[in-house]
C-alpha cells in the first residue's frame, strides 16, 4: 500500500520507539465515529475490526463519551481501599443486567480470565473439597484467553507460550468441539477437576463455531460431574453474535461468564467475572484485587455502554445484519473463498490463497478500497464491524469486500 510521508514516520516511530510485539496492518489512524474511522490523510475506512470487538457500540459513541468525561471531572480512581458512589450502582446495574449475584471487576480481559480461574481453583477447595493444590482446570485446544504466564500455559498456540515457560500446573487441554473428550477427561480426573474454560465461539482461532449443542452437551457434563462452566464471552459478548452472550443461543447459563473488550464500548479497559455468591464469596477480603478494578470512570463508562447495547438494539441488529453478510458473501464465487462462517456480526472468511496471494493481501486490497480487516492465522480474516452499522453502511461494505476479492484474482 502507497503511504504517505506523515504515515510513514508514525509508522518508523513505533518501529523504532515500541517495542516489535504487533505487525499492524499499514494505516494510521487518527479518527473514530460509529463504524467508520480515518488515517492521518484524512482517508476513511469501514472498520471491520472494531479493536477485537472492543468498539461494538461503534467508535466514539456520544453517550459513552459524555459519561466518560462528565465523570472524568468529578473522581476517576479512588482505589477500593475507600468506598465510592460508583461502584455500587454499577454492580447493581450489573446484577440487573446480566442476572448473577456478583460481580468482580478488573481491568483487561486477562486479568479476568485469571480472576475466574483463581476463583475456580478457590471454589474447587472449599466447595468441591479437591485436595489442596490438587484442582485442574480444563480448556480447549485453539484457545485464547489472553497473555499472562498462567494462560499461556493453557494456550496451544506456539507463537503464544514457546519460551515463556515454565508453565503453571494443573491445566488440561483436550480438543475443541470434541464432546468426548471432555466427557473421557471427566471421567478420568473428574474429582479434581473445579472448572472447564471454553469460548463459545473461538475468536483468535479464526471465529471458529463449535457443532450446535456442543456447548449444551458440554454443560449438562460439567453439572454431572459437579465442575463449573467457565464461559470467556471477552470477544463474543455484549451482542457480538446475535445474543446478549454468545451461550445464550444454547440456553444455558455458565457458572462464570467472563467479560471485558465491549463492556466498556473500547473506551477503557474495563473487564468483569459474573457468578454467583457460591463461587464469588470464596473469595474474602484481600484475597484478591485491582488498583484499577470497579474505578468510578470504568463504572460510569460501563453503564453508559451497556445502556447504548439496548438503546440501539444490538442484539437484533448484530443477529440480523450477520445473516445479511453471510448470505451476500456466500453468493461470491471467487477462487480465494474456501468458507464463510460465523454468528451474529462475528464472522470469517477462510482465504485459499491463489497465485501467490493470500489473507494479507486482500486485507491490503480492501483497506485500499476503504475498509479495514485483519488476517487472523495467515489465511483467515474476520469480519466484525461495530454493530452500530447500518443496513446500507453493510452493504456498501460487502461491496468492497467483494471489490477486493475480484481485483486480486
Ligand atoms: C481479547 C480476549 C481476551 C484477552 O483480553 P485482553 O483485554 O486483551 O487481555 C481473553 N479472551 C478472549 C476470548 C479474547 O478475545
Amino acid at each position: 500500500m502507497e503511504l504517505s510521508s506523515r504515515a510513514s514516520a508514525f509508522i518508523a516511530q513505533e518501529e523504532k520507539y515500541g517495542a516489535h510485539n504487533y505487525h499492524p496492518l499499514g494505516v494510521v489512524l487518527s479518527k473514530g465515529k460509529g463504524a467508520f474511522v480515518w488515517d492521518v490523510d484524512g482517508k476513511r475506512y469501514f472498520d471491520f475490526l472494531s479493536a477485537y470487538s472492543a468498539v461494538n457500540q461503534g467508535h466514539c459513541h456520544p453517550k459513552i463519551v459524555e459519561a466518560l468525561t462528565e465523570q472524568a471531572s468529578k473522581i476517576c480512581l479512588t482505589s477500593r481501599a475507600f468506598y465510592n458512589d460508583c461502584l455500587g450502582p454499577y454492580e447493581e446495574f450489573m446484577h440487573n443486567y446480566f442476572g448473577y449475584d456478583k460481580v468482580l471487576p478488573m481491568n483487561s480481559g486477562a486479568e479476568a480470565v485469571e480472576t475466574a480461574l483463581k476463583l475456580a481453583r478457590r471454589w474447587g477447595y472449599i466447595k468441591k473439597n479437591i485436595p489442596e493444590n490438587q484442582a485442574l482446570i480444563v480448556g480447549c485446544d485453539g484457545n485464547f484467553h489472553g497473555r499472562t504466564i498462567s494462560i499461556v500455559s493453557l494456550s496451544s498456540d506456539p507463537d503464544s507460550y514457546s519460551q515463556y515457560g515454565p508453565f503453571t500446573p494443573g491445566l488440561v487441554k483436550i480438543p475443541y468441539n470434541d464432546v468426548n473428550a471432555l466427557a473421557q477427561v471427566f471421567e478420568k480426573q473428574g474429582k479434581n477437576i473445579a472448572a472447564f474454560l471454553v469460548e463459545p465461539i473461538q475468536g483468535e482461532a479464526g471465529v471458529f463455531v463449535p457443532d450446535d449443542g456442543y456447548l449444551k452437551a458440554c454443560f449438562d457434563l460439567c453439572k454431572k460431574y459437579n465442575v463449573l462452566f467457565v464461559a470467556d464471552e471477552v470477544q463474543t459478548g455484549i451482542a457480538r453474535t446475535g445474543k446478549m452472550l454468545c451461550c445464550d443461543h444454547e440456553g444455558i447459563r455458565p457458572d462464570m461468564v467472563i467479560l471485558g473488550k465491549a463492556i466498556s464500548g473500547g473506551v477503557l479497559p474495563v473487564s468483569a467475572v459474573l457468578a454467583d455468591d457460591e463461587i464469588m464469596l470464596t473469595i474474602k477480603p484481600g484475597e484478591h484485587g485491582s488498583t484499577f478494578g470497579g474505578f468510578p470512570l470504568a463504572c460510569k463508562v460501563a453503564i453508559a455502554a451497556l445502556e447504548v447495547v439496548k438503546d440501539e438494539k444490538l442484539v437484533e441488529k448484530s443477529e440480523y445484519l450477520g445473516k445479511i453478510f453471510r448470505d451476500e458473501m456466500s453468493k461470491v464465487k471467487s477462487p480465494f473463498i474456501a468458507q464463510i462462517r460465523g454468528k451474529g456480526l462475528l464472522n470469517a472468511i477462510v482465504i485459499k490463497p491463489h497465485d501467490g496471494k493470500e489473507a494479507w493481501d486482500v486485507c491490503e486490497k480492501m483497506a485500499e478500497l476503504g475498509l479495514i480487516a485483519k488476517p487472523t492465522h495467515k489465511h483467515i480474516i474476520r469480519f466484525a464491524p461495530p454493530l452500530v452499522i447500518t443496513e446500507p453502511e453493510l452493504r456498501e461494505a460487502i461491496g468492497i469486500i467483494k471489490l477486493a476479492i475480484k481485483a486480486l484474482e
